[in-house]
């Protein structure tokens, strides 16, 4: 008798093709008007689309800008430290609905005040069909964000759960780690140092750079194909100085180009990797993981850590196109 051979692809895609999200754009609407009615409409008029109030803004890409955050900031009658605390852990409810959590339905909001004043949304995402180990954790997801922003580091972080070791670890990558406040729901701030004592950090292997420095792998391209030219810009600005691996991907979808850039860890197991990044910036845009209709990878011929493998696997799980794959 033949073998029966399962075919999970096609399962889990008709699966994560169905809608995720369990927090609708109802939902959403009902929690901003649990803010402070002066900043429910400042928030209103940067997220909902003018021309169709049921849907987010295709434009609001899940940060806010310095001015947006002042804008906001002004609405509370607080001290300046204060009002930003509040602002931070008022709109972890918004992070809340870009969460994709088919597996644990678990869904955790991360948001990110960098040094500039912006701040930046994070959420989990969860991939069925593939690794647990293939998921992004909201804290990833808002200092991705951030950092693709152009945004060099971060200083308060509020969650809508405490941050698991494996996040702390994944935080401690960055210059600020031991001065970020944060801030769990209604609980007082507290220092990162406090919730990560004794941390193996860059250091510890020698390693001057941090994530979310500036980085600019000098990598160059005479590729004309626009997607390409993306996924090298990607490349160009990873963090890998423990393998020196640059890496970086590219999607298209029908509206837009999403770039992912390779973020390294000095323990390892919390690295991020390109495609989660590429994923994270779409999921944050309002985009839809199935809407992807090309990717490319760009990595160094650098035998140590290849992406390829399983970025390709779980690439053609959420969206059965095949990773292309550029060496240099
Ligand atoms: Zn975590």
């Amino acid at each position: 008798m033949k073998a029966f051979i399962p075919s999970p692809l096609i399962h889990f895609k008709r699966y994560i093709m169905a809608s995720l999200k369990i927090i609708t754009l109802s939902d959403l609407t009902t929690r901003i008007a649990q803010l402070p009615s002066a900043a429910q409409q400042v928030i209103i008029d940067i997220i909902i689309d003018r021309n169709n109030e049921i849907e987010l803004d295709q434009l609001f890409h899940g940060y806010f800008t310095t001015s947006q955050v002042n804008a906001l900031l002004a609405c509370y009658d607080l001290s300046a430290d204060m009002a930003k605390q509040q602002l931070c852990r008022d709109l972890i409810l918004l992070a809340q609905y870009y969460s994709l959590a088919p597996i644990s339905n678990y869904h955790v909001g991360a948001v990110a005040l960098g040094n500039t004043g912006a701040i930046y949304l994070g959420a989990n995402m969860e991939f069925k069909g593939v690794s647990l180990g293939q998921s992004v954790h909201a804290e990833q997801s808002a200092i991705s964000n951030a950092w693709s922003h152009k945004e060099s580091n971060i200083i308060m972080l509020a969650v809508s759960a405490p941050p698991c070791g494996h996040c702390r670890q994944f935080i401690n990558e960055l210059e600020s780690a031991s001065q970020i406040q944060i801030l769990v729901n209604d609980k007082p701030a507290e220092s990162f140092s406090t919730l990560l004592p004794q941390p193996f950090g860059p250091e510890e292997l020698d390693i001057n750079e941090r994530l979310m420095m500036a980085v600019n792998n000098s990598l160059i391209t005479t590729h004309n194909d626009s997607l390409v030219r993306q996924a090298f810009q990607a490349a160009n600005n990873s963090y890998s100085p423990y393998t020196n691996s640059p890496s970086g991907i590219s999607l298209q979808t029908s509206t837009n180009i999403y770039r992912g850039s390779y973020a390294e860890n000095c323990a390892y197991n919390p690295s991020l990797s390109p495609l989660q990044a590429a994923l994270i910036a779409l999921n944050l845009a309002g985009d839809n993981i199935n809407d992807i209709t090309r990717g490319v990878l760009v990595e160094s011929n650098n035998t140590l850590v290849s992406q390829y493998q399983t970025s390709f696997n779980l690439l053609k799980i959420i969206s059965d196109v095949p990773l292309e794959i550029i060496n240099i």
